[in-house]
């Protein structure tokens, strides 16, 4: 495995590839990687010749007063991670390359960066549709692979390579979970023991909207009601917010059809945790 920090070497690279007819896989990521990564780079890898991870902690999609500072950080275990995923080059970029003194251009994706973590991270879906085309015009990749835990991340970035007709074929892939069903996250590494035991409630959330589904519900209310109960029967548990919406537009619903997303953020403690379930094929 290579590994490179400088943008002009990955983009010769890349290019060198390119003309030889490989194909490029892509995993973009913030670094300290989980099975949830590592699932993504094997998917990729299983779907190209050539894989490219990269590691970037992106200021721009980080609030004032977010963890951008705390964010954890494992550089060397990480790229032995990515060695053992079979990746070919692991891309760290340093900030101030990818961020310039004179830097002033940003990617906003209108509608879909609006409602759900649109409200309580204002900017943020600007900063990962600006830094997620950037890093795309340096590794030059085939397709890109992103998880459906941030449901909405994929969303922004699909409609950000349709609207400016972006030849990336965007890939998504399973959320991964741990033992009891808590989504895999970096984040998790903040929270202590008894709100570890605690952030199940999002999954079990989750199930119990499930359930209401296949039993045929179609009352939005009845299932956000479902889930509040579940999260706020934990003392440390506070939601931002808990919806049920489109799974394209990520509208709030008014029945629920065919198909539909539940989707929450909440806070344990200082930690905000999201995941959410997509639910389809009713008649
Ligand atoms: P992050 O490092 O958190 O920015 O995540 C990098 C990529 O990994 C994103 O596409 C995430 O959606 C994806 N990802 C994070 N956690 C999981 C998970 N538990 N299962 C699947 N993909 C994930």
């Amino acid at each position: 495995m290579e590994t490179f920090r400088s943008l002009a070497q990955m983009k010769e690279w890349s290019r060198a590839q390119i003309t030889r007819g490989e194909t490029i896989g892509f995993v973009p990521t913030m670094g300290y990687l989980h099975e949830g990564h590592l699932g993504l780079m094997r998917r990729a890898r299983s779907e190209n010749s050539r894989v490219i991870a990269s590691i970037f902690v992106n200021p721009t999609q980080f609030g004032r007063n977010e963890d951008f500072g705390s964010y954890p950080r494992d550089p060397e275990s990480d790229s032995l991670k990515c060695r053992q995923a079979e990746v070919d080059v692991l891309f760290m970029p340093e900030t101030q390359d990818v961020y310039n003194h004179e830097f002033q251009t940003y990617v906003d994706v209108e509608r879909v960066s609006k409602p759900l973590c649109g409200k309580s991270r204002p900017g943020h879906f600007r900063g990962v549709a600006t830094v997620v085309l950037k890093l795309f015009n340096m590794v030059y990749p085939s397709s890109a692979y992103f998880g459906a835990k941030d449901y909405q991340q994929l969303q922004v970035i699909r409609s950000m390579v349709k609207d400016l007709n972006l030849d990336v074929r965007i890939v998504s892939c399973p959320t991964l979970r741990e033992d009891d069903g808590l989504a895999m996250s970096s984040r998790n590494s903040y929270l202590a023991p008894a709100e570890r035991a605690q952030a199940v409630c999002l999954f079990q959330a989750l199930q119990i909207s499930g359930e209401l589904f296949r039993n045929g519900e179609k009352e939005p209310m009845k299932y956000i009601e479902a889930m509040s109960g579940r999260i706020i029967r934990e003392p440390d548990a506070d939601p931002d917010y808990i919806s049920l919406v489109h799974p394209e537009t990520l509208e709030d619903l008014n029945v629920v059809d065919e198909s539909c997303l539940a989707v929450l953020a909440v806070r344990i403690g200082k930690t905000r945790l999201i995941d959410n379930m997509l639910f389809e094929g009713r008649a």
